[in-house]
């Protein structure tokens, strides 16, 4: 099956579904809109279509995703997805219920080419991007979901896998359709990069106001360069520049990522250093910590959580606010930002599936 030779249903812009829906009464081009972004539903459940219609459009309107994987984690707070793409790939969708939101950590990239040794993805290397469509089915399927839970996805964090500043078209058009289709305003909608400059530059002057997190994960070049290949290309001090020109031209909050890792980057001197780079900035940026999820190719471990506490309390007295944050979903093997890619890991995956309740929706 191609990607290329047939869009995939929300590929399709309204534009084009005029196209498609030519012979038929003007008024079915924004019902069938309607039915898929405010419905949230398969073109085979809405009844006000005609019955050859709706299945007409079933046809020619195909999904994207293939649910291999759909489980929820012992909290039930928590679902994580494995979909298969056209072509064969495979990516995760993390659908996280907080008390006061929910939040859906999508992937834009099958696997990532940033090399980062401590990311499972990174360690799984690259396979394609995916569409803008392809990213938008995943918020559809997220935000139905929560409506079956009787609640309603707020929030979209680009920190699944890929690298969304490397795949920047189809982010960018990916981010106007969540906006315009789904309705999520642009300041519910982060972006994370490990740092890729030339693509902060161009968020920053973009008018949509989303918000960035940036992973840092360390404030030296030295270490930065070892942890995060990129760094080499755009080491700190041109990192820092682009993000504080972004502060001052859209005066919104960015966030530091912070994987804590044992003996790396958890050190009285890093908490300084950390610092340091916050401070040299126009605007106060705030830091998310995260002890390391452990990943099948990188042998060091992440700081004990008391650790962790104890490196968020040193940045506040160093007057960096900074939270920690859950590793969600570990119990699934689906920590946002340290999605299984790859092979063993898939194995793992459906192993265990066997042995745990899990619900497994073949397809839709
Ligand atoms: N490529 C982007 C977005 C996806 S990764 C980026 O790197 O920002 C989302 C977040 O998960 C990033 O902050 C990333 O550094 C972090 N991450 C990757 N591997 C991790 C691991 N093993 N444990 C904890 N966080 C990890
Ligand atoms: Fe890619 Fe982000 Fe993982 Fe680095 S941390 S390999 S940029 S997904």
């Amino acid at each position: 099956m191609s990607n290329a030779a047939r869009p995939t249903r929300y590929d399709v812009t309204r534009a084009q579904l005029g196209e498609l829906l030519h012979s038929e009464p003007r008024f079915r081009v924004d019902q069938l809109w309607k039915g898929l972004y405010e419905q949230l539903g398969d073109p085979a459940d809405l009844t006000a279509l005609p019955k050859a219609l709706r299945a007409r459009l079933d046809a020619e309107l195909p999904v994207a995703l293939t649910t291999m994987v759909e489980r929820v984690n012992d909290h039930g707070d928590t679902v994580k997805y494995l979909f298969e793409l056209p072509g064969g790939s495979r990516i995760e969708t993390v659908l996280m219920l907080y008390p006061d939101r929910v939040t859906v950590c999508v992937s834009s990239q099958a696997g990532c080419a940033m090399g980062c040794g401590f990311c499972a993805t990174g360690q799984a290397g690259f396979t394609r991007q995916l569409s803008a469509g392809e990213i938008l089915e995943q918020v559809v399927r997220a935000a139905r979901k929560a409506r079956e839970l009787n609640r309603r996805l707020a929030n979209v964090v680009f920190m699944g896998m890929g690298e969304p500043l490397a795949n920047e078209a189809n982010v960018w058009a990916a981010i106007e359709r969540i906006n315009s289709d789904i309705g999520l305003g642009a300041r519910h909608i982060t972006v994370s990069t490990v740092g890729l400059v030339p693509g902060i530059k161009r968020l920053t002057e973009w008018p949509m106001q989303v918000n960035l997190a940036v992973s840092l994960h360390a404030a030296n070049d030295e270490l930065r360069d070892e942890m995060l290949p990129i760094n080499r290309r755009y080491p700190l001090g041109v990192l820092m520049d682009a993000c504080a020109d972004y502060l001052i031209a859209k005066g919104r909050r960015l966030s530091f990522e912070w994987a804590l890792i044992d003996g790396v980057n958890d050190r009285d001197s890093d908490a300084r250093e950390l610092a340091a780079l916050c401070r040299s900035l126009p605007l106060a940026a705030h830091v998310n910590l995260i002890p390391l999820n452990p990943t099948p190719g990188y042998p060091t471990r992440g700081t004990p959580i008391s650790r962790v506490h104890q490196f968020r309390d040193r940045l506040e007295q160093l007057g960096v606010n900074a939270t920690v944050r859950r590793n969600r979903g570990t119990d699934i093997d689906a920590a946002c930002g340290q999605l299984a890619a790859g092979q063993p890991v898939q194995q793992i995956t459906l192993g265990r599936r066997l042995h745990q309740r899990a619900d497994h929706r073949p397809d839709e």
